[in-house]
């Protein structure tokens, strides 16, 4: 198949700006160097683990083992000693590829390891991958963990150039795009769509290192065109903007603002618009999927939608016996199933897990529930194993409801659970953060906010005041955590 990136094995796009965190900035002549250097030491490694710390190193060592057909683990740096041996003998990596000055943690000290340098190395000593199969693995990764331990999903290299090729036809991505990153690159956001993309498209990205809403309002003020955030960082943007001319002037002034990982609650993408005549785009994806639908640059940007499937996607929503759901009127609720280029192979020494995951006819069951607007457009209301709360006879997404509750002036943040009710089969249980928490809205208050605004079924039938949700390093909420109190 033709290289990942074209950029940097046949561009003769040297001197262009490729990658820059803080200080430290490589282009793509460098990028090549650095990263030909690297593939050099790789030997007969097939399968090497990263330590994906928010540096260059990182981009270097993953487009070197890309290019020389070696399957990328990327490690989280900040994961307990536990988790990261669970990875490590899941599975299984030849060596560890990490920056010279990184002390790594003790269940790597068994692990050969490839120092890896960006100021290393010289021109033309790249590996050249268009001899590789698109069905060969180009990375493992594990996913976030949100409803059970995380699982590895092995994604072959036909995976990430169509989910990559598939958004830049969803959002006019070009090389002369400039992206401002402050994700972590040990997952599909931060790693495939925020640095491979720009890679593969030959643009560049800049790494903030930590996300801060002055950063972003630096960098998009400074010649940067996209932005690529999950919901968490949307937040804090739409609670700054009010007294941050310099940041609504950043984000008027973007040609592109991406939401994703988790659901962009219906309020704070207003409160954005609001301030800066701006839509946020968001996309839907997985780890085993890459990206699944995306609003189009072009298109409509409803708020509350993950817009309409990619090019190349095939989606439908099915109900619990596997039939297609009978029609897309925006109320009738299924599970979303797809089929496509982007999925991913199996889940790694799991091969229980991956029979369970498809259907007998290839379509991979993500275990999210949406509804379908009459004119395609997805709208996500929860995971099939924690959102949907059957109260009532009724089927509610946990995500209706907490958009509901975060409209209401005394919560800041919310989250919806079910839990057992004798007479309703479950009942509605609210999670907040109050805005105030000296004056934290009780259950009658919220209650009648719902039922006002949704339907009376809606409403939650209980009330918790917590100082914080429990999320994850994606700001995706822990349900489970919620749940076990
Ligand atoms: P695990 O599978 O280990 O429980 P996880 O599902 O959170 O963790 P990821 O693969 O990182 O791991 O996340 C994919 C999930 O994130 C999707 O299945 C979906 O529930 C959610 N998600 C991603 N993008 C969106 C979005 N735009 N709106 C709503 N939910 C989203
Ligand atoms: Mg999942």
């Amino acid at each position: 198949m033709p290289s990942l990136f074209p950029a940097l094995t046949d561009g003769p796009a040297a001197d262009r700006p490729a990658l820059r965190f803080g200080e430290r900035s490589l282009t793509y002549g460098e990028l090549a160097a650095a990263a030909g250097a690297v593939a050099a030491g790789l030997g007969r490694a097939r399968r090497v683990a990263v330590w994906a710390a928010p540096a260059p190193e990182t981009a270097v060592a993953v487009t070197a083992a890309l290019l020389a057909g070696v399957a990328v683990v990327p490690l989280n740096p900040g994961s307990g000693g536990k988790e990261l041996g669970h990875i490590l003998s899941d599975s299984a990596p030849d060596l560890v590829l990490a920056g010279p000055g990184e002390e790594l943690p003790a269940p790597l000290g068994a692990l050969p390891r490839l120092d890896v340098d960006p100021a290393a190395g010289a021109p033309g000593a790249l590996p050249d991958d268009r001899a590789r199969d698109e069905g060969d693995p180009a990375l493992i990764v594990y996913t976030s963990g949100t409803t059970g331990p995380p699982k590895g999903a092995v994604l072959p290299r036909r995976a990430l150039a169509a989910t990559l090729d598939a958004l830049a036809d969803a959002w006019g991505w070009t090389g002369e795009d400039v992206l401002v990153h402050g994700l972590p690159l040990f997952h599909v956001h931060g790693l495939v769509l925020g640095t491979l993309g720009p890679l593969r498209r030959g643009g560049s990205v800049r790494h903030l290192g930590r996300f801060t809403t002055g950063g972003v309002a630096r960098e998009l003020n400074d010649g940067a065109t996209m932005l690529f955030g999950v919901p968490t960082m949307y937040h804090r943007i739409a609670e700054a903007l009010p007294a941050d001319p310099e940041l609504v002037r950043a984000l008027a002034g973007a040609r592109l603002l991406v939401s994703g990982s988790a659901a962009l609650p219906v309020h704070d993408h207003e409160r954005i618009t609001a301030a800066t005549g701006r839509r946020v785009v968001e996309r839907y994806g997985m780890t085993e999927t890459l990206m699944n639908t995306s609003v189009r640059a072009d298109g409509e940007a409803r708020p509350g939608t993950v817009g309409v499937p990619l090019p190349g996607v095939e989606l439908r929503l099915v109900e619990e016996d596997g039939s297609p759901v009978a029609a897309y009127d925006g109320e009738t609720v299924g599970e979303i199933q797809v089929r496509g280029p982007n999925l991913f192979t199996a889940y790694l020494n799991r091969p229980d897990a991956t029979a369970a995951a498809f259907t007998a006819d290839g379509w991979f069951r993500t275990g999210d529930m949406a509804v379908r607007d009459p004119d395609g457009h997805v709208r996500i209301v929860g995971r099939k194993a924690t959102d949907l709360i059957k109260s009532g006879g009724y089927k509610i997404g946990a995500g209706e409801v907490e958009n509901a509750l975060l409209e209401h002036p005394g919560v800041r943040e919310a989250a919806v659970t079910g839990e057992p009710d004798a007479d309703l089969g479950e009942r509605i249980v609210a999670w907040v953060v109050p805005a105030d928490p000296q004056a934290p809205p009780g259950l009658e208050e919220l209650a009648g906010h719902v039922a006002r605004r949704l339907a009376p079924h809606k409403r939650p039938r209980v009330v918790h005041h917590l100082d914080a949700l429990p999320r994850n390093d994606m700001g995706k909420i822990m349900k489970r955590a919620l749940r076990r109190g």
